[in-house]
């Protein structure tokens, strides 16, 4: 079991049971209920006294923070077996209760960083957030989101992280290519070099298999010699390696002659 690579500020709490005895499965997004900073909430768990801690932590400046290793169980959720299974965040609030515990932009996008990343490490395939308090803590339809209020009489995670759990949901979903309509094509494997003709005049040359990847200027219509073929983002039939060693260019473009 590994940690977020995104973490900035490391102060791990003694308040932990460890290691875990199950498998991260579950995701419990929490508010710090005051506009701490990531050294103090680290400040905040480091008393033993406090029997309190989270696994992360994020600041309103969009730091990120760990208090507990991911191996380990923090004391974060009022919930002895929900904390067993979950990676349990802790984020900074910019507004107070009137505001519903308001979070910063920078701290929700560091958040939805953090998320993609533990499912990503942790083979959390898709993120799935119910509004019903009972498929939530049973884990019913595949939910996989808990929240504080489930389990104690607390605001906790704050009206307007609550209200953005299916919001977060449906972001972190698009990055870890899941909930989409349309599935990913895997193109057929190919075997040694071919030519395709290009007959579009503003295809793009990307430095590598997916739009997510450097532009490198643009192919002018002809006959190519592509080498090798991959899939990746923003093409369906796959992206095709220029012999020339330009670059790829995506398929859905290009006939093979
Ligand atoms: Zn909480």
């Amino acid at each position: 079991m590994s940690n977020s690579s995104l973490v900035r500020y490391t102060k791990i709490s003694p308040n932990k049971t460890s290691p875990r005895n199950h498998a991260i499965d579950t995701i419990t997004i929490h508010c710090m209920a005051g506009n701490l900073t990531v050294e103090t909430c680290g400040n905040v768990f480091a008393p033993t006294s406090r029997q309190a801690s989270s696994n992360y932590g994020i600041g309103s400046d969009g730091r990120i923070a760990m208090y507990v290793e991911e191996k380990d169980r923090s004391w974060c959720t009022s919930n002895r077996a929900n904390d067993m299974r979950a990676v349990t965040i802790e984020v900074a609030n910019d507004g107070g209760a009137n505001t519903g515990w308001h979070v910063s932009d920078k701290a929700l996008a560091s958040l939805l960083n953090l998320v993609e990343d533990i499912c990503k490490r942790n083979g959390i395939k898709k993120l799935v957030w119910s509004e019903s308090k009972n498929d939530r803590v049973n884990h019913l339809n595949g939910c996989n989101m808990t929240v504080h209020r489930d389990y104690a009489a607390k605001a906790c995670p704050g009206d307007y992280l609550y209200k953005l759990h299916g919001w977060i949901a449906q972001e972190v979903n698009k990055r870890l290519g899941a909930g989409s309509d349309s599935p990913a094509v895997t193109p057929t494997p190919t075997t040694g070099a071919f030519k395709v003709r290009v007959s579009i005049t503003d295809l793009n040359i990307r430095a590598g298999a997916g739009t997510d990847t450097a532009r490198k200027g643009v192919i002018k219509p002809g006959v190519y010699t592509i080498v090798e073929v991959k899939s990746g983002k923003g093409s369906k039939t796959g992206w095709g390696k220029l012999k020339s060693g330009a670059g790829w260019i995506s398929l859905d473009y290009a006939k093979k002659v």
